[in-house]
């Protein structure tokens, strides 16, 4: 088996709040990520997908058809936007690193058909990723966070 990353860079905006929570828990657990207009981050993605190399094309998958599952189901749904209010599919979720990630992965494992993904990791920043595997119990993407 051999794993192949591809990598790409998206920017958006968002903002920590807990509707559960009074304005002042809001402020007490979430510090700056909770002012009240967000904040941008320039994330970087890598999408890893597992499988055996092609006999013929040498390639685990066509890397223009990942291109374009990237494109579509992330590029056009959040480069450029505020995950709270621009993403349905983060709707009612703190958008977190970790719950992107995961979003992400559930958003690319059922389009992945050459190959199977393996690993969706989400860098928010240099020295904060989230990654997400495949959770063996459920088939769904599963998030653990890692501060390097
Ligand atoms: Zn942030």
């Amino acid at each position: 088996m051999v794993l192949l990353t591809r990598k790409i860079e998206f920017s958006a905006s968002h903002r920590y709040d807990n509707p559960a929570f009074s304005a002042e828990e809001n402020r007490r657990v979430f510090g700056k990520c909770n002012n009240p207009h967000g904040h941008g981050h320039n994330y970087i993605l890598e999408v890893t997908v597992a499988g055996e190399p092609d006999p013929v094309t040498g390639m685990v998958l066509d890397l223009s058809e990942l291109k374009k599952i990237l494109e579509r189901e992330v590029m056009a749904r959040m480069d450029h936007r505020h995950l709270n209010l621009e993403v349905p599919e983060l709707a009612g979720k703190i958008p977190t690193c970790e719950n992107v990630a995961r979003v992400i992965w559930d958003l690319l494992e059922p389009k992945i058909t050459q190959g199977a993904l393996h690993r969706v990791r989400l860098y928010e920043s240099a020295d904060l990723f989230a990654d997400c595997y495949r959770d063996a119990a459920n088939g769904n993407g599963s998030a653990g966070r890692l501060r390097g």
